[in-house]
């Protein structure tokens, strides 16, 4: 128990970075590189708020076998339970039935299985490249897997569906941690100084600006108000010549 604790402990997180959500999950047809299965789990009892837990494989242990192991402990003597997955893939043909098992022994809740991409589904494009033992191999490896994902489709407390769009989101607004790039804080801090002493100068321009127009102003006044009494004085001398 206290072996599995700490290897659990050490492979849990709650978040997951955002360089490995963008990379795990991307729902390609043909996905190199992606090694790593990671589980994004939410787990809601009757009480209380749900639990959100981010596994991955490690060594030979997959991600679905550590994260059943971390809830066999968390579900004991539990009313109801809920279990998401948003998995980046599939369950493999070893994965599906410890899932399955694990449901039948607590068949007081369900699991809603989301996946990006499916593990093993369809024959490779370098299948003719092996030698024909390893086409076999993998074939025989496809046709186990298929049969996994339909004896979890078949289960009725088991739901598996393909990540939508949707679930993409939904996945990335939980579980994914944004990492602030290295001078943020410091930059942001510069900006917010620069829009001050932008916003103060401009102030006191338009001060200033408005100061003129008003002088401008007074002084046109004053020059209409001479001119029409200039207009005046020389009208009444016409007058009085007349
Ligand atoms: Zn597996």
């Amino acid at each position: 128990m206290n072996s599995i604790r700490r290897l659990s402990s050490f492979i849990k997180m709650n978040k997951m970075p955002y360089d490995k959500f963008t990379f795990h999950f991307q729902n390609l047809q043909r996905a190199p590189r992606r090694r790593e299965t990671w589980l994004c789990q939410i787990l809601r009892m009757k009480e209380g708020e749900p639990t959100l837990q981010v596994f991955k494989n490690k060594g030979s242990k997959h991600a679905e076998h550590i994260c059943l192991r971390e809830n066999e402990a968390a579900i004991q003597g539990v009313d109801r339970y809920e279990i998401t997955w948003y998995i980046s893939w599939s369950p493999c043909d070893e994965c599906a039935p410890q899932i399955i098992e694990f449901v039948k022994k607590h068949p007081n809740g369900k699991l809603n299985i989301f996946a990006s991409r499916l593990y093993y589904c369809e024959e490779p494009d370098n299948l003719k490249s092996k030698t024909p033992e390893e086409q076999t191999e993998i074939k025989q490896k496809i046709q186990r897997c298929r049969e996994g994902l339909g004896n979890l489709e078949g289960h009725g407390k088991i739901c598996i569906k393909v990540m939508t769009l949707k679930e993409i989101q939904d996945c990335f607004h939980r579980f994914v941690e944004f990492k602030p790039w290295g001078k943020l804080e410091e930059d942001s801090h510069l900006y917010a100084e620069k829009l001050k002493e932008i916003t103060k100068e401009e102030r006191k321009k338009k001060i200033e600006k408005d100061k003129a127009s008003v002088k401008k102003d007074k002084a046109s006044t004053e020059k209409d108000k001479q001119t029409s009494a200039e207009k005046e004085r020389r009208n009444r001398q016409r007058g009085t010549r007349a």
